[in-house]
């Protein structure tokens, strides 16, 4: 397969061309297909896999597809750390560069009003870390309800570094109409099955 063989605008194609990446990861094939199909997916794969793509994808092609003006946030990536944030944003802006779509960060450890006055922007996508968020969140400087898109990467880390009442938080606060994608090196975590019942909607469940 190669990346124009799937239902992609052309401005992602051309990201992808210009990011060197020539043929889909094998996670990126497993992912791709059933994603765009607006499947909720439980994906266990190691970092270095080829992840990040895989679930970028479908949801920026679902932005492309579905316009809207009234500018709420339309995807979530919680992710367990502020490093990690930071890669998944340079892999958006790598393979988003030719879209007007929009992205932001908010983790701890930077500047709450900066942050809000991030919020009130809402970009379309937020990547984020599930303390800092939960905090805003139920301080009423942002809100999920129009939410389409939920990502969990790294969830075993996320659990593993004690986040587990966050990521519940937000998952039920955000709107249950949403499409649901949980990425984790190991599906063995202890927590991961309250999590896993929680945020997905018959998943469909790939090993890489
Ligand atoms: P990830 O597992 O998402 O952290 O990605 C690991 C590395 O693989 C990153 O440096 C990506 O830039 C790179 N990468 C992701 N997808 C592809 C692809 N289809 N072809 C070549 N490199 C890729």
């Amino acid at each position: 397969m190669h990346f124009s063989d799937y239902p992609l605008d052309p401005s992602l194609l051309r990201g992808l061309e210009q990011a060197g990446y020539e043929q889909p990861t094998p996670v990126q094939e497993a992912v791709l297909e059933p994603a765009l199909d607006g499947r909720d997916l439980m994906v266990c794969a190691a970092t270095g896999s080829g992840k990040t793509a895989a679930f970028l994808l479908p949801m920026m092609q679902h932005m492309l597809e579905t316009p809207k003006a009234d500018g709420g946030t339309r995807a979530l990536i919680l992710v367990p750390t502020r490093e990690l944030a930071r890669q998944v944003r340079e892999h958006f802006m790598r393979i988003g560069g030719h879209t007007r779509l929009g992205v932001d960060v908010i983790t701890g450890g930077d500047s709450r009003a900066h942050q809000i006055a991030t919020l009130r922007r809402n970009p379309e996508f937020l990547i984020a870390t599930p303390g800092r968020f939960r905090e805003m969140l139920e301080h009423g400087r942002t809100e999920l309800d129009d939410l389409e898109f939920l990502v969990l990467d790294e969830a075993d880390r996320m659990l593993e570094m004690g986040f587990v009442e966050d990521v519940v938080t937000i998952i039920e606060n955000s709107n249950p109409d949403r499409q649901s994608l949980l990425f984790s090196a190991t599906l063995e975590r202890r927590g991961l099955e309250r999590i896993t019942a929680l945020l997905l909607d018959d998943p469909l469940a790939l090993t890489l």
